[in-house]
């Protein structure tokens, strides 16, 4: 199936149609080297094969005008979800990404941070689950700036957990 992944606005990959203050889908694709949101209407995603995707929410987003009352784009479980199945295993050259997500969620206290490791790999980050005390142990990417932001950027795009 082939989607329109790069969008001018937020619309329906599948059909086209517009999303603005309408729930929706929103689902991550693993292209094999970062993740490819993709937004579908109600009815386009009752059609699509679900194990394509590596995490999905539904979701509603407002108008810009309405952003302070807007509800969380991701929510903290589904982002918690997607941080564990990278962590798990799955972070493999995506290591810029988990180590973002994770930031997030200590930001948000879902995590906390417990230290940091220096490894044969490189320089870990071992954070735990606020809650359970589950440890996850992440890989530094020790990006420079310019790399970090670029990957900053990207995630921001993906995920858009900005002004939450
Ligand atoms: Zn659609």
């Amino acid at each position: 199936m082939e989607w329109n992944v790069r969008k001018p606005s937020l619309q329906c990959c599948s059909c086209g149609a517009k999303l603005e203050g309408m729930e929706f889908h929103s689902s991550l694709r693993d292209n094999g080297i970062e993740f490819d949101r993709l937004d579908f209407c109600l009815q386009c995603w009752d059609k699509v094969p679900r194990e394509d995707f590596f995490s999905h929410w539904k979701t509603k987003r407002v108008k810009e005008e309405k952003q302070k009352a807007r509800p969380r784009y991701v929510d903290q479980e589904t982002m918690l979800d997607i941080f564990r199945k990278l962590a798990g295993g799955g972070s493999q050259g995506k290591e810029a990404f988990t180590f973002l997500l994770g930031m997030v969620l200590v930001q948000k206290r879902a995590l906390r941070y417990v230290r940091s490791e220096t490894r044969e790999a490189g320089e870990f980050v071992v954070l735990a689950h606020a809650r359970s005390g589950e440890n996850f142990d992440i890989l530094n990417p020790s990006l420079s700036e310019e790399d970090m932001n670029r990957a900053k950027e990207n995630f921001d795009a993906i995920l858009d957990t900005q002004g939450e």
